[in-house]
């Protein structure tokens, strides 16, 4: 048996072996919680022109200054113009144009006055109020300026970043391709949901605990089934997910007599770089690569599965798609529990954590056995114990990774 590697050195090789699967070009609606593969300039400034902020009036400052309710100004309208509409008129002295919101500026005019400051006549307007210089404009360009880079290359791409991309006028971006995931469980004794349910047989969860980790990642889940524990279908259907960007099986990797998962990769050639970590739950998780497909066999264990997922695929999905962040957010919290754990071992806790006053705590979820999955459930983060650590008592520090 070979040694247990520590899991930020499984991490490590893990992430030492995958690489961006390739980009795309997308529409706009399709690239939200991408990662962008190109730089993005805007070839135009935004605003394109001067325009008003406010529906109003645009005039020359100078025939507006010391206006008052008893002593208003009196401009006459030269026209009214709505926003996309090019005004035809020139502002002379005393005379407005009556302005909508995003509207360009007619020529002459520095000011907007806001129409609540007036009389709202569509012919000859009373002001009531000046406002200062330059008010209730936008300026050419004052949001983008032609030529500016607007989004860096690797850049996660959420709704407002849909919209830059968008008022530039990109229709399209090069965005990193999802990593396509294949998903096997295996075991004689997994069916799956709304299967007949005989005596001695478990319900497949891994599979859809997976897949939706996969999804939450960034990649693009592919389910297939339920692999019996017979090395020669178990082989075809790796065969088969060899096909993916990544395959992810499930089970069958612990020292059972009819755990055949690892017999089977080794047969088609599975550069095996790590086969047990020293971390509780999911020691026998195992990784290689097939050629260029990274293969991550997890343990059936559906909590061992779901913590392995998070500390060795997640973070490689998240390289595969273009992301520089791989890691989740970390903090600390003050534990409420007593908590025995074995040194040597990196140890996950499904824990909640309350942040509503002062310091963060952080409470177990109750019954921490690997097959345990409500632990997972009610939780809201992982607790993240450190190798060193043995015997921590309540009001330890300890970090968390919120989920
Ligand atoms: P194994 O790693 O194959 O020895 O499985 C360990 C435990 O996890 C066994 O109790 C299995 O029944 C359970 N298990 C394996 N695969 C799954 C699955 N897909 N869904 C739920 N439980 C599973
Ligand atoms: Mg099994």
């Amino acid at each position: 048996m070979k040694q247990a590697v520590r899991v930020a050195e499984a991490q490590e090789m893990v992430l030492g072996c995958v690489q961006p699967v390739g980009v795309e070009k997308v529409a706009l609606l399709e690239a939200l919680h991408r990662v962008t593969a190109e730089e993005v300039t805007a070839q135009r400034h935004i605003p394109l022109d001067d325009n008003s902020a406010m529906d109003g009036y645009a005039v020359r400052h100078t025939d507006v200054a010391g206006a008052t309710r008893d002593r208003p100004a009196v401009l006459e309208v030269l026209e009214i113009l709505p926003a996309g509409k090019r005004p035809r008129q020139r502002i002379a002295p005393g005379t407005a144009v009556k302005i909508m919101t995003g509207a360009p500026l007619p020529e002459g005019a520095d000011t907007v006055v806001q129409v609540e400051h007036t009389d709202g006549s569509d012919t000859r307007v009373q002001i009531y109020r000046a406002p200062h210089l330059g008010s209730n404009l936008r300026r050419r360009g004052e949001d983008i300026r032609q030529g500016e880079c607007v989004l860096a290359a690797q850049t996660f791409l959420r709704p407002a970043e849909l919209g830059v991309l968008a008022s530039v006028g990109k229709a399209q971006v090069l965005v990193y391709q999802r990593p396509r995931v294949a998903i096997l469980a295996t075991g004689d004794e997994i069916i799956d949901p709304g299967e007949p349910d005989t005596q001695g047989k478990i319900i497949n969860s891994n599979s859809y605990t997976l897949a939706g980790q996969v999804a939450e990642a960034g990649g693009s889940a592919l389910l297939l089934g339920v692999a019996p524990d017979d090395r020669a279908i178990m082989s075809q259907r790796i065969a088969s997910g060899l096909r993916a960007d990544v395959l992810i099986t499930s089970g069958g990797v612990s020292v059972g007599s009819f755990d055949y998962v690892r017999e089977c990769l080794d047969a088609f050639g599975c550069q095996v770089r790590f086969w047990t970590v020293a971390v509780r739950p999911g020691s026998p998780a195992t990784f290689g690569m097939v050629g260029h497909v990274p293969v991550f066999s997890l343990p059936g264990n559906p909590v061992a599965s779901m913590v392995t997922f998070e500390l060795f695929v997640r973070p490689a999905l998240r390289k595969m798609m273009g992301r520089r962040d791989l890691f989740r957010p970390r903090l600390d919290a003050v534990l409420q529990d007593e908590v025995e754990k074995r040194r040597g071992v990196r140890t996950l806790l499904r824990g909640v954590l309350r942040q509503d006053e002062g310091q963060p705590t952080v409470t177990t979820t109750g019954p921490q056995g690997s097959g345990i999955l409500r632990s997972m459930s009610l939780a809201n983060c992982l607790i993240d114990l450190p190798e060193d650590s043995e015997h921590l008592q309540p009001g330890t520090r300890v970090q968390v990774m919120p989920l």
